[in-house]
């Protein structure tokens, strides 16, 4: 079987399977414990936090660390408005965001939060101008991701950052970049990003670790409360072999991001070109997209019953984001982007990884040219 799903989860590097073993089984004191284990735990963490910062180019003291990019997004967007609602209680937001920040939104809305969802243009992409006409005296938070976790497509984060900014200097500026860090540049100075959520498991780090990027001078409103650990922004316990690890992945995936994108691309490019001659299927990734995803959908066609198909040739893909894929309902990105419902629903999406060769993109065009022929097939018996 070919796995085709990176961006649901990458398989972590064989350095951080060694990590996670060796700090849990030597380093399993609690960190605030006062004692030397406890000391040196601490101390771990802290190497931790500064390798983050370092893989960011942001200081130590602005790294928290979280459960995973879900929580990462829920503190960012939560903390922030429920924080500062003495400035406004407004957000600015996109209709292409992770659930974890729609959903988040959703629920401040029924709280009572005024939110803006600007929508993108017919690719995927989202105008900086029309986000900045939507922010008011009275918002509190921006939040726009890097890149599109179905799409891939890539968002002009360095200009909404400047309009925002230029509209309302004390708006906060939050980016979920968990599908943008290793696969481009992450500029959170020049984006003037004041929070940023990652998530380890997307660049080849153990499951269960978000990072939470926040600007110095910026305070959440806690939505974990009890100890005083990641400095009172976010109690509990912290998970020292997973921390240890995620640093280590995004030490490596940082380092490896122009390597990676270099070889990944021209794979991206070739398997995009072949779908665009399939009359039956229509691309929705583009070219100048994130490096490793490809999306299209076949419209009238569920997008499950390709993939399922595609799985029995070998091809293990996914029909959007995985936390989405067991919906029924069609693609809120697509529609977003101005797409019918057959095409919402039909959605494929491919995204690659370090492992992928040629001739394994050659060995899914394949697959994907039979699975589209013995559909077409079936469907027209079935008239
Ligand atoms: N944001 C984006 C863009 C994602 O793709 C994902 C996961 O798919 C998340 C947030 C949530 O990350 P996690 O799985 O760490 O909760």
């Amino acid at each position: 079987m070919l796995y085709w799903d990176y961006a649901a989860a990458a398989p972590p590097y064989e350095e951080v399977v060694q990590t996670l073993e060796q700090v849990m089984r030597k380093h399993f004191a609690n960190p605030s414990s006062l004692h030397r284990a406890g000391e040196e735990a601490d101390k771990l963490i802290k190497r931790a936090r500064e390798v983050c910062a370092a893989a960011l180019d942001v200081l130590p003291q602005e790294i928290i660390f979280t459960s995973g990019a879900t929580e990462s997004n829920n503190l960012a967007v939560k903390g922030a408005a429920l924080q500062y609602q003495s400035r406004g209680r407004h957000i600015v937001t996109t209709e292409l965001e992770h659930p974890s920040v729609y959903e988040s939104c959703l629920q401040l809305q029924k709280l009572g939060w005024e939110v803006t969802f600007v929508a993108p243009d017919p690719q995927g992409v989202v105008e900086p101008s029309r986000i900045a006409a939507a922010v008011r005296p009275d918002t509190v938070l921006v939040s726009v991701m890097h890149v599109n976790n179905e799409i891939g497509t890539v968002q002009p984060l360095r200009e909404i950052g400047q309009l925002v900014k230029a509209v309302n200097r004390r708006t906060l500026f939050h980016v979920d970049g968990v599908q943008g860090y290793g696969k481009l540049e992450a500029s959170l100075k020049d984006w003037q990003a004041d929070l940023y959520s990652l998530s380890a498991h997307k660049l080849r780090g153990p499951r269960g670790t978000g990072i939470l990027y926040v600007r110095e001078g910026v305070t959440l409103f806690p939505l974990l409360t009890g100890g005083s650990q990641e400095q009172g922004k976010r109690a509990g316990t912290e998970n020292v072999p997973n921390i240890v690890a995620s640093a280590k992945a995004m030490r490596m995936s940082g380092e490896q991001r122009e390597a990676f994108s270099a070889r990944i691309r021209p794979l991206k490019a070739q398997l995009e070109n072949y779908i665009a001659g399939i009359p039956e299927l229509v691309l929705n990734s583009m070219e100048d997209g994130a490096p490793h995803i490809v999306h299209f959908s076949y419209p009238g066609m569920k997008g499950e019953v390709l993939a399922r198909r595609l799985e029995e040739l070998g091809m293990a893909v996914a029909t959007r984001s995985a936390c989405s894929s067991r919906l029924a309902e069609p693609s809120r990105i697509l529609l977003s982007m101005g797409r019918d419902t057959a095409a919402a629903l039909g959605g494929i999406r491919i995204s690659l990884g370090d492992s992928h060769t040629q001739q394994d993109v050659s060995r899914l065009e394949q697959a994907l040219l039979a699975a589209v022929q013995s559909l077409k097939i079936a469907e027209g018996g079935m008239k």
